[in-house]
């Protein structure tokens, strides 16, 4: 399949703009064919306003349709084959491997969405069932349930360049909500977006919906992006990003005449306790798991732990040798970008410049492409607790042991921590129990916590929570991996005294799609 290097809007593409750009490979720092063309403003202006045509009639269809659109994305991603894997996999410098895999991860929370919208409870319908004889007043029939917000723009991050870009898990949820989706491409994979987008247009087409259903629109500026998000109709933005950027989005969102909600997340350092039984009983294996983490993926993921805890005994000196060893037989790897590797360098070099912070471990030296070289930190609790500059996240192959901390310490530290995706503790049951308070600070300050188990790797299941406090997202209160994440794209609507024949069907008296609902109080099927 040939890449055309233009925008896709409405079933349509489109190049009205005379600016282009190119994907990078970063192994090689060469420009890779094709020539991409930056969205317009107008552009722009007709993907959002067909999104907004689509969402009248997209909202409507029936839970087995939107379900058989999602799984029909799916097999037109998979139907992509080679071409996906061989273009992802030199715009990214990720092995091929690592694109199956994700892949493998796209499709399944596509399908994993499908079901959950076929099931249908998931819509949270109430009835509270008119009293008319009840006193001193008679009681209104009130139902209510979960409806599309309208049409959602889409960010994706660079470091999954499909499992969180174009058909990731914003896009999956928003669609299964029941909202058009309008993708910025990134900048950093866009002949991966174009690919994508061909696919789900496939799926668009297949399954009759209309055109507006899905756009991509492309750039290499901030300006596609920003005016996206200025667009009245879109009515919220998903991004997964960096701080930069999702924070620049939230304000630009905020400053509309109409305000809308921005889901950014933004990562985090994610912080590990290391407790003392653990730390002795289980010092090596920890040692190694933990440098697999911070390493894998040469550190690009935001569930990186980038600040490790320890306590004052003799085997945290034993720890820190042991983790540094293991950083010293780690190969340079080739990043994702060369702004990423510059980021990272930046970052490394404030962490070498900060005052009592050592270098301890350095993994060997790349020589080809954007690599990162993997580079590990100490410095003691005192010096941690005097300037919170390390919780800044250095994204890469780099973390940082704080060694030496008393309980109060720790519990000092977890006090001042901003929010976070995860925490983390290893700890037997008797360093847990005895850590019990520890255990409800860190509660109030990430998305997830883990319990003798590393951060990297979110599971895509119900369940999960990847999200956190402020400066992990602009907003603690929902998800963007999992199936809870589709809550951020609707809202409850409240329909009082409807006749039966004007209501929604998840709302009629006879349950005609056997959803779980809230009936009188009571949750029934
Ligand atoms: P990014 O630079 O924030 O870009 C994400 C998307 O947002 C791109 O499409 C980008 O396109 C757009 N964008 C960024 N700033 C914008 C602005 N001010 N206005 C409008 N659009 C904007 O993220 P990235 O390229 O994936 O990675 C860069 C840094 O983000 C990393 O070094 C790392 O610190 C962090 N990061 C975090 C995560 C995470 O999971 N939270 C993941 C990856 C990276 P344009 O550049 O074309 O505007």
């Amino acid at each position: 399949m040939t890449l055309t290097g233009k925008n896709f809007i409405a079933g349509e593409t489109s190049a009205a703009g005379s600016r282009t750009f190119r994907g990078v490979n970063p192994a090689t720092g060469e420009k890779l064919p094709t020539d991409f063309h930056a969205a317009t403003e107008a552009e722009v202006n007709r993907a959002a306003r067909a999104a907004a045509e689509a969402f009248s009639s997209y909202r409507d269809i029936t839970p087995q349709e939107r379900a058989a659109f999602l799984r029909t994305v799916a097999d037109e991603i998979m139907a992509l084959g080679d071409t996906l894997v061989e273009r992802c996999s030199a715009e990214s410098g990720l092995p091929a491997g690592r694109i199956q895999g994700e892949r493998g991860r796209t499709v399944g929370q596509l399908r994993l969405f499908a079901d959950l919208v076929e099931e249908g409870s998931w819509v949270d319908a109430r009835i509270d069932r008119a009293q008319p004889d009840r006193e001193p007043l008679p009681k209104p029939d009130v139902r209510s349930m979960l409806r599309p917000l309208g049409p959602v723009g889409v960010f994706g991050a660079s470091n999954f360049p499909l499992a969180f870009s174009v058909a990731g898990g914003d896009t999956a949820s928003a669609l299964a909500a029941g909202c058009p989706v309008v993708a910025k491409g990134h900048p950093s994979h866009p002949g991966t977006c174009e690919l994508i987008a061909t696919a789900i247009g496939r799926a668009v087409e297949k399954c009759g919906l209309p055109a507006g259903t899905f756009s991509l629109v492309q750039g290499d500026s901030h300006d596609s992006g920003t005016w996206l998000v200025e667009h009245p109709a879109i009515q919220a933005i998903g991004f997964t990003g960096s701080y930069g950027g999702g924070t620049a989005l939230f304000r630009a969102a905020n400053q509309r005449e109409q305000p809308i909600p921005v889901y950014a997340e933004m990562g985090s350092t994610n912080p590990v306790f290391i407790l003392p039984n653990a730390l002795r009983e289980r010092r090596d294996e920890i040692a190694k798991g933990l440098t697999q983490s911070v390493t894998l993926g040469v550190g690009q993921f935001c569930t990186n732990p980038g600040l490790v805890f320890l306590p004052p005994s003799g085997d945290t000196d034993a720890f820190t040798e042991a983790v540094a060893s293991e950083f010293k037989g780690v190969d340079a790897a080739v990043m994702l970008n060369e702004r990423i590797r510059d980021a990272y360098e930046t970052g490394v070099s404030r962490l070498r410049g900060a005052e009592r912070v050592e270098l301890v471990g350095e993994g060997a030296e790349g020589n080809v492409g954007y690599t990162g070289r993997a580079r590990l930190f100490t410095t003691s609790i005192e010096r941690y607790l005097a300037n919170t500059d390390l919780e800044e996240e250095v994204f890469g192959p780099s973390s940082v042991l704080i060694g030496g901390a008393s309980r109060e310490q720790l519990l000092e530290s977890a006090r001042r921590l901003g929010g976070h995706l995860t925490v983390t503790l290893f700890g037997t049951p008797e360093d847990l129990e005895a850590h019990s308070d520890l255990v409800s600070i860190l509660e109030s300050k990430a998305g997830r916590l883990i319990v003798n188990n590393f951060p990297t790797g979110v599971e895509v299941c119900h369940a999960m929570v990847h999200g956190g406090p402020y400066p992990a997202t602009t907003d603690s209160r929902t998800t963007s991996v999992g199936t809870r994440a589709i809550l951020r794209f609707a809202r409850p609507v409240c329909y009082q005294g409807f006749p039966e024949s004007l209501l929604p069907p998840a709302l009629r008296d006879d349950n005609p799609l056997s959803i779980l609902r809230m009936v009188d109080g009571e949750y029934l099927r």
